[in-house]
């Protein structure tokens, strides 16, 4: 009886997707192949990974890179779950009932002895599925067959439970394969990198706008990063820490593409011209105008920010509009309605949050006033921002500055 080891991907949301659904899965493949490549699980001569039927399938990798293959599998957008399991290339009732013995000992010696009392009983269910309904034996007849077989085979050291077991083994039977497995990993669900457009992200240091990053990305969406610094009020280790957090973001995506620059000119322009409780407002237009430059140059189709509502003075509805009226950009702000502990939560999944809450200094917090504008009108934050006669050419300035950095995964 031939054995592969295979690794089964689900793809969620993808199996939704009718007529596009090949371009979602063509997408997904090359991810995994790419993933694949990286750890040199594709340079085995019968590596593959394909579509099957629904699911997609991966075989032929050397044994020691499973695990790692996996997680980084359960990395990529657009994948729901990834099974370890094996593929049966003989359908005979014979050789499934001997695999299914197989895996469940596998389990059952793996579980040793019980508190001394004797050998652990482990509790299983079969679980049978054809996609071939032109096989002679139905999915219960399979189930009830292949369990009592295991029964007759592994004697007192299992039994049967088939609504809270130890174990549930599927058995599902293809048409040219059958296909055992056990539980499945979880993944992150989506939609594959690439399938959805390009957007530009704010990248600040804090917790919110990696995480914004990462759930646009989680989209389909392809990600840039532009960050501010106030050099040298802000310290190289702060940009550090925001190519660190972009890293940790590109382990999901590949890579990213940071463009950095020093805001400080125009934050003292703003500072030496307009009212001090302003100044957070003003800066923010001054981000999103320069932005929107790279938007323009990079292709982006949005830009992408951290904002929540109600978080801070900045983020009110009404500063919301008067940083928008900043950009030519639709502004994609996923976290608006969130509430904090839940970002927080989603930093922690993420892995962010750790490096986020590195105290360093942010552009931001340099010139920060006592008691910022909460409440402001559009039209009197243009008045003020006219007062910078040279504003043009001081976002020149800081655009020459500029240093592209590529966050890539450790
Ligand atoms: P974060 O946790 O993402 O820093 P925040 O709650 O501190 O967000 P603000 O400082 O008001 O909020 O920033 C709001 C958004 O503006 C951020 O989420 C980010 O998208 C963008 N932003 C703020 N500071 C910077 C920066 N230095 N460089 C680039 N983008 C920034
Ligand atoms: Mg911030």
């Amino acid at each position: 009886m031939i054995i592969n080891d295979i690794l089964i991907v689900r793809h969620g949301e993808v199996a939704l997707k009718g007529i596009n659904k090949p371009y979602f899965e063509k997408a997904l493949l090359r991810r995994i192949n790419s993933e694949a490549e990286k750890i040199g699980a594709t340079g085995a001569p019968d590596f593959k990974a394909e579509r099957s039927d629904g699911l997609v399938i991966v075989r032929g990798y050397a044994p020691e890179l499973r695990e790692t293959l996996a997680k980084r599998i359960l990395k990529i957008f657009g994948v729901a779950t990834v099974s370890y399991a094996w593929e049966l290339c003989s359908r005979e009732m014979d050789d499934i009932r001997e695999a299914a013995v197989l895996w469940i000992r596998r389990i059952v010696e793996g579980r040793g002895m019980d508190c001394g009392s004797g050998p652990a009983m482990t509790s299983f269910k079969i679980a049978g599925k054809r996609s071939d309904k032109s096989y002679p034996v139905t999915s219960p007849e399979m189930s009830a067959d292949v369990g009592g077989f295991v029964l007759e085979a592994l004697g007192e050291r299992v039994r049967v439970d088939v609504v809270n077991p130890d174990v549930k083994l599927y058995i599902h039977l293809r048409m040219n394969a059958v296909l055992i497995y056990d539980n499945s990993l979880e993944g992150f669900g989506g939609l594959p990198l690439g399938t959805n457009g390009k957007g530009l992200v704010l990248l600040s240091g804090g917790i919110d706008s990696p995480v914004a990053s990462w759930m646009m990305a989680k989209r389909g969406m392809l990600i840039e990063a532009v960050h501010f610094h106030s050099y040298p009020y802000t310290s190289k280790r702060a940009e550090e820490k925001v190519m660190e957090l972009a890293g940790i973001v590109a382990s999901y995506v590949g890579k990213i593409n940071v463009h950095i620059f020093n805001l400080l000119p125009m934050q003292e322009a703003i500072a030496a011209n307009c009212p001090e409780d302003e100044m957070t407002l003003l800066v923010r237009r001054a981000m999103m105008k320069i932005a929107t430059i790279v938007g323009e140059q990079v292709s982006a189709n949005v830009l992408i920010t951290g904002e929540n509502l109600g978080q801070v003075a900045s983020q009110t509805a009404e500063a919301l509009v008067v940083t928008d009226d900043a950009t030519t950009f639709p502004v994609m702000r996923p976290l608006i309605a969130m509430d904090k502990v839940d970002i927080m939560d989603k930093a922690q999944e993420i892995g962010t949050y750790e490096t986020s809450i590195q105290p360093y200094e942010d552009c931001c917090t340099v010139f920060l006033p006592k008691h910022p504008r909460t409440r402001p009108h559009l039209e009197n934050i243009l008045r003020s921002e006219a007062q910078i006669e040279n504003y043009e050419e001081i976002i020149k300035e800081i655009m020459a500055g500029e240093v592209i950095q590529i966050a890539k995964p450790e």
